[in-house]
């Protein structure tokens, strides 16, 4: 039997995705048959654009700001940090909700945005933390490795730069995400000159508002990104060491108020470390997950479906509760 033409043009594209991955992919494939081998130190090379994002912050004295600078660097923080819990978080390393192909990579897109690196790599890692938790191969246990080490040492250090990507074979599966993976630059650079171009429109067009390119790029970009990554860290760092623990959960994750207040949602850790599969992190209405709103909202506009919830029966059980309510 000859195949048929829509068999063959399947074959062929397979083929030529197959090839370009291979291209495109090759120092990825190379990283993990050699990550056992990596060392842990840091490197100091590749870390040279997360130092010098720190030291562009003081560009601020130069470039002055205004009020509309700071609603920008204010938007382009919440949105960031909604894609990073509700997409790299809950839906890329968790999966604790449907979406379609189209929605998955708008969704890697706008994480992307974050200056995180990519969904695949962000959710290996994660993965690799739930399954590891507070144990000496997590590489972000502050009990293990100490504050500054969990908060943001692990992903400047050699290793930490080619995570286990054994953990990710669903998302592997996905020649954009894996796309998006390789090129993670892309998406901030992007950001970037969009910032820039935006403090020039407004700089032409309203030049009472008192903005210029610069400033933009600097608040809008530079300080609300750095602000985006040291709010995510806090998840590995404090919320590992301050709050209350409602289960046993066999590691040092904790709730606390003031880091859901400032992640949307995700300082409710000892929850999620006790039901990762849940999409909602604040097990009670009076434990605020904004991240768990707007995904509500994105699931009545059909954007995404099937949330996971935790079963009362898991949430109220008393073998793994320190406290009895609340
Ligand atoms: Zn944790
Ligand atoms: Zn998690």
């Amino acid at each position: 039997m000859t195949a048929s033409a829509d068999q063959r043009s399947f074959r062929l594209t397979s083929f030529i995705w197959s090839a370009l991955l291979r291209f495109f992919d090759g120092s990825k494939d190379r990283l993990i048959a050699a990550r056992a081998q990596l060392p842990d130190r840091i490197d100091w090379a590749r870390s040279l654009p997360f130092v010098l994002m720190h030291l562009a912050c003081l560009a601020a004295f130069l470039t002055g700001v205004s009020p509309v600078a700071i609603v920008v660097a204010l938007i382009a923080y919440l949105v960031r940090m909604f894609a990073i819990t509700g997409f790299y978080h809950r839906y890329f390393s968790h999966r604790t909700f449907k979406t379609s192909r189209v929605g998955q990579f708008v969704f890697g897109l706008l994480g992307a945005s974050a200056v995180q690196r990519g969904p695949v790599w962000w959710a290996a890692h994660h993965r690799h933390h739930h399954a590891n938790s507070d144990r000496e191969s997590d590489v972000h246990s502050p009990s293990q490795h100490g504050f500054w080490r969990s908060h943001m040492g692990w992903f400047l250090t050699i290793k930490g730069f080619a995570p286990d990507f054994q953990l990710v074979r669903d998302l592997m599966k996905f020649p954009e995400l894996r796309w998006l993976d390789r090129f993670d630059i892309f998406v901030p650079v992007f950001l970037g000159v969009g910032m820039f171009l935006l403090g020039v429109i407004l700089h032409n067009v309203a030049p009472q508002l008192g903005t210029t390119g610069w400033q933009m790029l600097v608040w809008g970009f530079v300080i609300s990104t750095v602000f985006c990554w040291h709010a995510t860290y806090t998840i590995n760092s404090l919320s590992h060491v301050f709050g209350g623990q409602r289960y046993r959960t066999g590691d040092t994750s904790r709730n606390n108020w003031l880091l859901a207040i400032l992640t949307l949602g995700e300082g409710w850790h000892n929850n999620h470390h006790y039901y990762p599969n849940s999409a909602r992190q604040g097990f009670y209405w009076w434990e605020y997950d904004v991240t768990y709103y707007v995904l509500k909202l994105l699931s009545w506009c059909g954007i995404i479906w099937d949330l996971k919830a935790i079963p009362v029966a898991v949430r109220e059980n008393p073998s793994r509760r320190l406290r009895a309510r609340g």
